[in-house]
């Protein structure tokens, strides 16, 4: 009798020793190959491409284009982190390569890092080979100097055609653009004053903004207290463009025409007071 339980025993140790492979769903293979950390494989894109979050929810992603600058992302990183408010920075690879300390810095502050491309080159100046190589040697500056591979790409002046999509997309960047504008830059003088950006960006703001600023503009380093304490005082709250994307609703479609970061025309700051 106790003999009989043993020789039951052994056989139902021999049949799970001897049960055919896949049936646990593993192959030999997979079990013998060491696992890889998970910041070397590719990142799958979220979405494809993404100019806006949820329309209904009061939330924004605050993005910073061109960056880093010596002399002027020490400085933004101070006022965001005064102001308790996390960003987005579409960061150019080669300003990367010259500061990867301000870099990581972005990263440590707990800021999302972006990609720019590597020489900020409009990418309807570039082949898809061309394009892909501006894309894959910005993440790896990106990667090698905060150790996180960026989710996002932003095309410099925001030219967007399909091949450019499918480029991101299978570099594992989603594409994204912008909801709106506070029209911080412009190519040669013509700078808007501190109050113009704060007004503009203001008035623009509106529920799941994605909102385009500058690095290097000092008008806007000086606008950002005030876009901050208006557009709370309205009810916004300001999240991560990977926190933008992860909530429903985003929209993923690209509009005809990005509303334009440069301004052609600079208004007048009308003076507030009684009428005459
Ligand atoms: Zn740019």
């Amino acid at each position: 009798m106790r003999m009989g339980r043993i020789l039951v025993s052994l056989l139902a140790l021999l049949t799970v020793a001897y049960l055919p492979q896949g049936v646990s769903g593993f192959s030999k293979e997979d079990i013998a190959e060491p696992e890889r950390p998970k910041a070397y494989r590719p990142v799958k894109p979220l979405v494809k491409q993404i100019s806006q979050g949820n329309p209904n929810v009061y939330a924004i992603a605050l993005t910073f284009d061109d960056g880093p600058h010596e002399g002027f992302t020490n400085r933004l990183l101070d006022t965001l982190k005064a102001n308790h408010v996390v960003a987005t920075h579409f960061l150019i690879g080669r300003n990367v390569r010259k500061h990867p300390e301000l870099a990581r810095r972005i990263a440590l502050d707990g800021h999302e890092v972006a990609n720019h491309g590597m020489n900020h080159i409009r990418s309807d100046k570039l082949t898809a080979k061309q394009l892909t190589w501006e894309i894959a040697r910005a993440n790896d500056a990106i990667e090698s100097a905060t150790k996180v591979r960026a989710a996002f790409f932003r095309p410099p002046g925001g030219t967007v055609d399909p091949s450019l999509v499918e480029v991101s997309n299978a570099l594992g960047q989603t594409v994204a653009l912008w909801t709106v504008s506070a029209g911080d830059f412009t190519s040669q003088g013509n700078e808007p004053t501190a109050e113009q950006v704060a007004d503009r960006a203001v008035a623009a703001a509106k529920p799941g903004a994605i909102m385009i600023l500058h690095d290097p503009m000092e008008p806007t380093l000086e606008a950002l207290p005030n876009i901050i304490r208006r557009l709370r005082a309205k009810g916004y709250y300001f999240v991560t463009m990977s926190q933008l994307a992860a909530m429903p609703g985003a929209v993923t479609t690209i509009p005809k025409s990005m509303p334009s970061p440069k301004p052609t025309t600079v208004r007048p700051v009308v003076p507030e007071g009684p009428s005459r």
